[in-house]
């Protein structure tokens, strides 16, 4: 069910002639001559239209550089001033907003680590009641969509109704090539059930290094998300957070230009084969359905039998066998070997549980 928020759409709000909307700027604010000398450059790119630096930086042990605070709120005063840009920090508590307000901040963000804190938004949305300013938030770290719900439904119940999310990846317990897991299934989830909330994809902090940049910013663009949130310095290899995946701006604007930017829509003869498609599959999504609902009801029929002849639910021998052959065909028919092993555990599963209900006499 979609889930309502009062957001006003960012072309009401942003400038957004070229498309993608780029935000851009370095992990951290650094110094007052890194911060303007970023900004001239990244400046020139036309489709970047807001400036983002971290003041204040969530690390993970102390010790570690912190962010230089609230006096490069003034460097952005001077971004702003000398290139036009709209200026982005990362806020993380009431003063945080609180100075980021008193120095005319254009666009405040969320990050990661406090997103995952109910009490922390709770905080901030408090803080931003009454205050006209832009907000995005970011995912939580770890990969709960109704966290990320949450948090944006606290800020806009705070009355902030120019609100996006960003997109910034997952912790993910396994190893992946990436700093943090995409999942692009969780973005996607979100859009479905808030159409009408903006959502920019930060290929830097799911990247983590500088050589999947492009193909992530790609692939966002292709799942249709709003903009991308790009980190970029004037030398990357020397910052004081995040060296591996900033990229310099020239690198930016060559990133940008790389991109292919695709329609939505098509011409009437595009749309007429597409719904043609999309019948099709309408068709095969039925049968599907219809063909799992026929296999659990013989799933019911045989935790019925072996109920009542004492047999245990789990058939370890048979399941094997079972992987083994699926898995021979589906691969036949051209199904990569993954999908296949999800799809058969999902149906395992769901076996399992219906025969278990069976078992304890939940279900007749
Ligand atoms: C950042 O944008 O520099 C940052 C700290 O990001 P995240 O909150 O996504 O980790
Ligand atoms: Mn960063």
């Amino acid at each position: 069910m979609a889930i309502n928020l009062n957001i006003i759409p960012l072309n009401k709000w942003l400038d957004i002639k070229e498309s993608p909307l780029v935000i851009s700027g370095p992990c951290s604010a650094e110094s007052e001559g890194q911060i303007l000398k970023t900004a001239k450059k990244i400046a020139q790119v036309p489709q970047v239209k807001i400036f983002r630096a971290g003041i204040w930086k969530p690390r993970t042990r102390p010790g570690l550089f912190e962010g230089v605070g609230e006096k490069g709120l003034t460097w952005l005063q001077k971004v702003k001033a000398q290139t036009g840009l709209l200026t982005a920090v990362e806020v993380a508590n009431p003063g945080h907003v609180e100075a980021a307000l008193k120095h005319h901040v254009d666009i405040i963000w969320i990050g990661a680590r406090t997103v995952v804190n109910p009490f922390s938004l709770q905080e901030l949305a408090n803080a931003l009641k009454g205050v006209n300013i832009p907000v995005m938030v970011k995912n939580p770290v770890n990969p709960d969509l109704n966290l990320w719900i949450g948090a944006l439904e606290r800020i806009n119940l705070s009355g902030i109704d120019r609100i996006a999310a960003i997109h910034r990846g997952f912790y993910f317990f396994d190893k992946t090539p990436y700093r943090n897991a995409p999942m692009w299934e969780i973005p996607i989830e979100l859009k479905r059930l808030i159409p009408n909330l903006p959502v920019i994809c930060d290929p830097s902090h799911i990247c983590g290094e500088r050589s999947m940049l492009l193909d992530v910013a790609q692939k966002a663009l292709d799942l249709e998300m709003d903009g991308l949130m790009i980190e970029s310095h004037f030398d990357p290899d020397n910052a004081l957070t995040d060296p591996q995946q900033q990229i310099k701006p020239d690198e930016l604007s060559q990133l940008i230009s790389s991109l292919v930017i695709r329609r939505e829509e098509g011409s009437i003869e595009f749309a007429g084969k597409l719904e043609e498609l999309r019948t099709e599959i309408d068709k095969i999504d039925a049968e599907l359905i219809n063909i799992l609902s026929r296999r659990m009801g013989l799933i019911d029929e045989i935790g019925k039998y072996k109920r009542n002849h004492n047999i245990t639910i789990l058939q370890l021998k048979r399941w094997s066998n079972i992987v083994n052959d699926r898995l021979k065909t589906g691969l036949n028919s051209g199904l990569q070997k993954e999908f296949l092993q999800k799809l058969l555990e999902v149906v395992h599963n769901e076996s399992i549980k219906r025969q278990t209900d069976i078992y304890s006499g939940k279900e007749e």
